[in-house]
């Protein structure tokens, strides 16, 4: 299936985080990571004072169920070091489901299309990116 996946950084090696974090997407058994958008530096929305971002999309085909997926995010989130504070707290890394393939889920735990994302521009220009090649 193809998923998009957003991902951000705001606090420590910011570039650091987002490499290692698609380097363990890599790694992960039955995702294939197929695109990597640029790396933008965007302003905070929403949330306590906080520094900048880094924010990209992934493109991956994956054979993961979502939810598995998800889990598999947020275990790498833990390996590199996210503590889960205050909503919108800063955070070492942030991985979303943005999209997969064209399902729809509404769980609590797991909302897909991401419900934000059309509202983001830090979302949605590093998607435009992958699809338009770039
Ligand atoms: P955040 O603090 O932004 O990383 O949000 C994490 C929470 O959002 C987790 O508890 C997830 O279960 C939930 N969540 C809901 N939809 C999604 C999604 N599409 N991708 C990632 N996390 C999601």
């Amino acid at each position: 299936m193809l998923c998009y996946i957003g991902i951000g950084s705001n606090l420590g090696n910011r570039k650091k985080y987002i490499k290692n974090a698609i380097e363990k997407l890599r790694e992960t058994k039955g995702v294939e990571v197929r695109r990597v958008s640029n790396i933008h530096e965007t302003e905070p929305v929403g949330g306590p004072r906080q520094g900048r971002y880094l924010n990209g999309a992934i493109e991956v085909d994956t054979k993961l169920e979502p939810e598995e997926l998800l889990a598999r995010l947020q275990k790498i989130e833990s390996e590199l070091g996210r503590e889960r504070s205050i909503k919108n707290a800063p955070r070492t890394i942030d991985l979303d489901i943005l999209l997969y393939g064209d399902k729809e889920i509404n769980e609590p735990y797991l909302k897909i299309p991401h419900p934000r994302m059309r509202d983001r521009e830090f979302v949605m220009k590093p998607l435009k990116e992958i699809y338009e090649g770039i």
